[in-house]
């Protein structure tokens, strides 16, 4: 097992009706600016839950944060916050909500030249204003991290950052919150999920069964529980599973003592910047070519994996690994998702374009062992087409 230094501050509150808890979680004389999306809280009650748990705390709501957060639109809740002198945010939503209130944490005490610093020069982020978060949609795991993607429409820019000040203070996880999810957002939330916990499992073995094993427990829980939320997303304790098995994938616990290869997330980010596909979808175009093509590094776990994971035992390593992304990719489409650059109408024009991003950006070294130049990002994606 690798060295590590684990921290995660993060305090969660977990059930249903536990959306009263902001009252008790808030300092009572803080001014609070509560930060959501585009009206899915309104519809259902989730934001007179929120209100009705804020009485007697001066609020001011700040509206519209779009999926894939826009850096313009967070700019203008900066703007808000300051001039409101807001102390406290509270942000009501999905990734993208929690996401954006991260960087608007960050961006209201920011002394540099302009906050996009903090995503595009990675300029550490010093201090942050407090915020705590209530989640509705299972995906990203960001409610227990402290990390953020960004996009910048202007220049069609997807970055992400993240900081030990950028920790929510407390989230609170009810899953009759998600009742109302579409089963596209649910599809997204457990692929988004699974590949979190890939991008930290199938890297290469460094003798750390623990991690392995729960990486492999919250596998096991999204395939058993993913299908059963879409057939059915008023079943609680389904959701509740689907919930805490998408914030343990990326709250640090699998991620320590073991290498990480995140290039599956780089190159999607890629793709919603230019063509605003779903993150999750992004991933499962990326992934199933990036195991294919890095099997040979990656042989050891994808055997693990397909054994523990999908009962794959019989044939040579050779087919039992192709068995076993082939499995992930009948999973990914069983949840209808699909997995190919064709099924979203993008071509190779769109990958020599991300080609050229990369170079001009000097990304390379990706993946956990540094070794996926960008002519590999290229292959990669043309297996995808
Ligand atoms: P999202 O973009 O936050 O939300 C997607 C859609 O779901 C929105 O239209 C939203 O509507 C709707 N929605 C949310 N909750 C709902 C509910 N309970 N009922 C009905 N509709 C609901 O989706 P996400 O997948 O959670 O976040 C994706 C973003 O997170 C991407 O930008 C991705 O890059 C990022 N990400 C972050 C991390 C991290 O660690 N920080 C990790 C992976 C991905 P409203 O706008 O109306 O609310
Ligand atoms: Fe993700």
């Amino acid at each position: 097992m690798n060295n590590f230094t684990f921290y995660n501050p993060v305090k969660i509150i977990f059930g249903k009706g536990e959306i009263k808890a902001v009252a008790k979680e808030i300092p009572a004389d803080a001014r609070v600016m509560m930060t959501y999306g585009g009206g899915s809280i309104k519809k259902n009650k989730v934001y007179d839950q929120v209100m009705d748990a804020l009485k007697g705390h001066k609020v001011i709501e700040f509206s519209g944060i779009e999926p894939n957060p826009r850096y313009e639109t967070l700019m203008k809740a900066v703007e808000l916050a300051r001039a409101e002198q807001i102390d406290f945010l509270l942000a009501v939503g999905g990734g993208s909500v929690i996401d954006g209130t991260k960087l608007i944490a960050a961006a209201i005490p920011f002394q540099g030249e302009e906050p996009w610093d903090i995503l595009s020069k990675k300029t550490p982020v010093t201090h942050a204003v407090p915020f705590g978060v209530v989640l509705t949609l299972p995906a990203t795991g960001s409610e227990m991290n402290s990390g953020s993607v960004i996009t910048r429409e202007e220049t069609k820019e997807k970055f992400s950052f993240g900081s030990p000040f950028t920790f929510p203070k407390f989230s609170i996880l009810d899953p009759e919150t998600c009742y109302t999810l579409p089963p596209r957002q649910l599809s997204n939330g457990v692929v988004d999920a699974f590949t979190h916990v890939l991008e930290q499992y199938l890297t290469y073995p460094v003798n750390a069964p623990l991690q392995d094993r729960m990486a492999e427990s919250i596998l096991i829980t999204l395939k058993e529980e993913g299908p059963k939320v879409l057939a059915n997303p008023t079943d609680y304790d389904a959701m509740a599973n689907f919930m805490w098995s998408a914030t343990m994938a990326l709250n640090g616990v699998i991620r320590v003592g073991v290498p990480t290869d995140w290039a599956t997330h780089m190159i999607g980010h890629e793709l919603t910047a230019l063509h605003g596909i779903d993150h999750a979808r992004t991933l499962a175009i990326v992934l199933p070519s990036l195991l294919r093509y890095k099997k040979e590094t990656k042989r050891e776990k994808l055997l693990q994996y397909g054994e523990r994971v999908w009962g794959v035992t019989a044939g040579s390593e050779e087919e039992r690994i192709e068995a076993t992304v082939q499995a992930t990719v009948n999973f990914f489409e069983s949840l209808d998702i699909r997995t190919k650059l064709k099924d979203y109408d993008v071509d190779q024009e769109t990958i020599r374009e991300i080609v050229r991003r990369f170079e001009q950006r000097g990304v390379k070294n990706l993946g956990e062992r540094a070794d996926i130049q960008v002519s590999d990002v290229e292959q990669i994606l043309t297996m995808s087409l």
